[in-house]
This record gives structure tokens, sequence and C-alpha cells, in this order.
């Protein structure tokens, strides 16, 4: 479980980006912060895989501090999505994926019949595996984007705003894809969204931020008062 304790996030400019923050957030589920722009979604996410440091309080995962751990190891067991993907333009599809079992110190051959396999596991023909990021639409890149945070087999995944920039209908196949990889893979995955239906599909459990970075609500969608 990663625990959130009493975490405030003060910017060096005086910002408070999250205020006080405390959640737990279960293993095996999905787990979705929502609010509007600017209530501290993305630091929020950065600090659990410690892209930010927390100004007050502190993480913990399975009972320990997120900050005893070297960040190395701390970030192999968190893969991260973002939106629009962040793919390497000059490599292939089945490079851009190859690329973490190839870091991980898997020989080449292994590491392509990986990333291969997770093509297929995120619905990606794997016809594709030649093409480059801009030859493939927004919603197979978003595919590339996830198969390669899957590539170091994480625990957790950490996404944020994974499906925004790509239209309705490819979003909702990218949403039920999600779904149905938590469950056949098990995994624990914190997810940022602005879209408060979005997060009622998705969520396990929905924390609702409020402009401040402070928690309003934290409940499973049927649950979640309307405001
Ligand atoms: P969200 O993801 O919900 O849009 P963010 O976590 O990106 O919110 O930002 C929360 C607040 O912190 C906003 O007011 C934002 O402008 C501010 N902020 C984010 N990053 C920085 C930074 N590096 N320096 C100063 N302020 C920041
Ligand atoms: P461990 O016992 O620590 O899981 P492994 O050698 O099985 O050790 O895996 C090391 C890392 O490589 C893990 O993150 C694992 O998910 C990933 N991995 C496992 N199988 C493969 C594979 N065939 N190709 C690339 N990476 C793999």
């Amino acid at each position: 479980m990663i625990r959130i304790d009493s975490v405030t996030k003060r910017y060096p400019d005086g910002t408070v980006a999250v205020d006080r923050l405390s959640l737990d957030i279960p293993d095996r589920a999905i787990t979705v912060l929502v609010g509007p722009s600017g209530c501290g979604k993305t630091t929020t996410l950065r600090m659990i895989n410690r892209m930010v440091e927390p100004s007050e309080g502190g993480i913990l995962l399975d009972g320990k501090d997120i900050r005893q751990q070297p960040v190395n190891t701390l970030r192999r067991s968190m893969g991260y999505v973002i939106q629009n993907a962040g793919l390497f333009q000059h490599r292939t599809i089945l490079d851009n994926i190859a690329t973490v079992p190839r870091l991980l110190g898997r020989p080449k051959q292994q590491a392509r019949a990986r990333a291969a396999e997770l093509m297929e596991r995120v619905g990606l023909d794997t016809a594709l595996a030649k093409r480059y990021p801009y030859q493939l639409s927004g919603g197979q890149q978003q595919r590339v984007g996830v198969a390669r945070a899957l590539a170091a087999d994480p625990p957790v995944l950490l996404m944020d705003e994974p499906f925004s920039a790509v239209d309705p209908v490819v979003r909702k196949g990218l949403q039920d894809e999600l779904l149905r990889i938590q469950s056949e893979l098990g995994k624990t995955i914190v997810f940022v969204t602005h879209d408060i239906d979005e997060a009622i599909k998705l969520g396990t459990m929905v924390a609702v931020l409020r402009t401040g970075g402070r928690l309003a609500q934290f409940a499973p969608p049927a649950e979640l008062l309307s405001a």
C-alpha cells in the first residue's frame, strides 16, 4: 500500500500545491486523483516517485518511507505514463518498448520478445512494430506508452492524464483496455484526470482534490457526494 501521510508541498515561489494531504492508496486497484486544473494532482503523483519532494509529511510504500531506498530502485517499481506518451521519436515502436528490458540487462532477443508480447497485451497489432511514433495515431501512441510503462513489470503504475489528448471514442477504448489490464495483471494504479466521468468509470477509489491542494472527498465512486 502507498500511504500519503499529511503531505504538504510548497514550491520555492510560495505556491502551496498540496496542503496536508493524507491518502491510503490500496494495492491492486485503481485510485483516481481528480479535480480542477492546478489543484495539485500532478504534484501529488510526482511525489510518489520522488520527482518532487514534499515540504512536510512523508510517503510510505508498504510501511517504509520511500526516502529509505535508492530513488532508482523506487522508480523501477513504478511505471510512469504521461499525456502524449513521451515516446522516443527516433526509435521504432518495438525499440521504444524493448529499451526498458534492455536497461534491465536483458539480452536483445529476449527484450524484443517481451516488447512484442506487451504490444499484444495493450491491443497493438505487432505489424506496427517497425513503425516510428509519428506514423501512429494518438491512441496507438498512448498504448505504446502503457506498454513501455509495463515493460519492467512494476507493481505500480502512475498515470498522468494519459488519455486526455485523444478523441472520446478512442479514449473509451483506452479506458476499457486499462480496466482489463488492471484486472488481469493486478497492478496498483494511481490515475490523474480532471474528468469526473473518467474518474467514476476507472476508479476503485476516487480522491477529489480542490483548489489549494486539499482533499475534499475520498470514496468509491458510488459513495461520492455531488458537490
Ligand atoms: P494539477 O496537476 O492539478 O493541474 P499541479 O500539481 O500541476 O496541479 O499544480 C498545483 C499548483 O502548483 C498550481 O498552482 C501550479 O501552478 C503550481 N506549480 C506546479 N509546479 C510548480 C513549480 N515547479 N513551481 C511553482 N509552482 C508550481
Ligand atoms: P525478479 O525475480 O526480480 O522479478 P527477474 O529476473 O524475473 O527478477 O526480472 C527482473 C526484471 O525484468 C523484472 O522487472 C521483470 O518484470 C522483468 N522481466 C521479466 N521477464 C522479462 C523478460 N522476458 N524480458 C524483459 N524483462 C523481463
